[in-house]
């Protein structure tokens, strides 16, 4: 009897254990299949750790990358280049995270069927990206380090996000060799891995916070007379820009005004509505997250807090987060998050489409259409309209100082304020030097491929 009964347990738990492994599989099958499918080194979805099945285009149609065969980029050079950081090279230095998320549907995958053969018939991703919008600003950056990003602010399709220095992946440079310096960073994509010390371009946000929490803060007047002392701390402008109102005080990128600001505004709100905005979280769209910004005022005394509030101290942004928010404050305080992919197809059938995920309220509409018209106001006066016609851009330079005898990175970003061109941007140069002087020439260059690309569409 005893016996018996041991056996009878011993079965059980055997029973049990093979009963629990296959529920263990089966979950993690429905779990986990769409994931081991597109491993890397699955030869079905891959080659060299990239994408290795169907055609990738941009939003024309203009074939970027196409893996049916042998993989074959796009047959223009420049395109190959300034498009390579998103379609992956042929090494595998270079992954294309995003356009590889839906390598499982393009290579006919789906879990009740496994991967199934559709007779050669191979499927299309369509990018949000313009071969021509990515050109013009690789073009325009002219070698030198940084990045253009461009959002479509309603929809949140990219329309460009160039990153500079790239390679042809069929004309591959001697980088390991190279001894200039020209291809340091090469492999990273900026536009969503690097961050930024912001400089001016901070002062928005700074304004945002003053518009939300100081209640008089428009009839307030600030006087700078080229230094705001601290004991023996100071902030410093360039020169005394005399008595200003907030939005002076924006257009002319007075520091000594936005130490009296942040004062007001106090640390507290700082902190609160840096979080409220964003400013440091990151942007994930088709599978990638950007990389993650810095605001941090923990052991600041009165001129380092201040410097925060100017983009400076520990500042750090992510290019394609700043896009965000400037797009939100374009949208009216609630905007869309952008993304890559656009959708995937094979013949007739539609298999993925993009939309645009919200990025919740995250300031009032009040205060978006006050910003709406300060940052007007800065093109206006400041910056000049006249380098983008038929445009009303709305905008903020940055120069961002980076100690250590570096030359200061050109920072730019801001907005189109038109119905039928909804753009959001940022302009990164690295170590170029004023932000204004030497952003805008390449946003002028830029904007009107960009205006042709929506024209094109409507
Ligand atoms: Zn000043």
């Amino acid at each position: 009897m005893n016996r018996v009964t041991k056996r009878t347990w011993m079965m059980a738990i055997f029973v049990a254990l093979l009963l629990g492994g296959m529920a263990f599989f089966a979950g993690e099958y429905a779990l986990k299949a769409d994931r081991w499918v597109v491993a890397t080194g699955s030869p079905h979805v891959y080659n060299n750790s990239n994408l290795g099945n169907g055609t990738v285009v941009d939003r024309d149609g203009v074939v970027l990358l196409d893996v049916s065969g042998n993989r074959a980029y796009s047959d223009n050079a420049e395109t190959r280049a300034s498009t390579m950081h998103w379609l992956g090279d042929r090494n595998g230095r270079i992954q294309a995270k995003a356009v590889a998320n839906y390598a499982a549907i393009l290579a006919g995958y789906d879990k009740v069927n496994g991967l199934y053969n559709y007779a050669g018939e191979t499927g299309v991703e369509s990018l949000t990206i313009s071969a021509a919008v990515q050109n013009a600003a690789l073009r325009a950056l002219n070698g030198r380090k940084g990045t253009v990003g461009i959002y479509n602010y309603k929809t949140g399709e990219i329309l460009c996000a160039v990153t500079s220095p790239t390679y042809d992946p069929d004309n591959v440079p001697d980088i390991a060799g190279d001894t200039s310096g020209k291809y340091e960073g090469v492999y990273l994509n900026r536009f969503l891995q690097s961050t930024y010390v912001p400089g001016s371009i901070f002062k928005i946000v700074t304004t945002a916070a003053a518009l939300e929490c100081v209640p008089d803060i428009e009839s307030r007047t600030f006087t700078c007379t080229g230094s705001y002392e601290y004991g023996t701390e100071a902030v410093t402008c360039e020169r005394a820009h005399g008595t200003l109102d907030l939005k002076g005080a924006l257009a002319h990128s007075c520091n000594c005004s936005f130490a009296q600001i942040a004062q007001l505004v106090g640390r507290k709100n700082m902190e609160k509505y840096v979080a409220k905005y964003g400013i440091t979280d990151t942007v994930s769209f088709d599978g990638v997250t950007s990389a993650k910004g810095n605001y941090d005022i923990k052991d600041t005394g009165g001129a380092s807090f201040a410097w925060s509030c100017i983009g400076q101290h520990s500042d750090l942004i992510n290019p394609a987060r700043f896009m965000t928010f400037v797009g939100t404050i374009a949208a009216g305080g609630k905007g869309v998050e952008p993304y890559l992919v656009s959708d995937v197809t094979r013949g007739e059938e539609t298999l993925y489409t993009a939309s645009g995920k919200s990025t919740g309220r995250i300031m009032s509409e009040a205060t978006a259409k006050k910003l709406q018209q300060y940052l007007r106001n800065n093109v206006r006066t400041i910056y000049g309209d006249g380098n983008f016609p038929g445009l009303s851009v709305c905008a903020k330079s940055g120069t961002s100082q980076l100690g250590g005898g570096q030359k200061s990175n050109a920072m730019f970003a801001g907005f189109v304020m038109d119905e039928a061109y909804p753009l959001a941007f940022i302009v990164v140069v690295e170590n170029g030097g004023y932000g204004s002087a030497t952003c805008v020439p390449i946003l002028s260059q830029v904007l009107p491929i960009c205006k042709a690309a929506l024209d094109s569409r409507n």
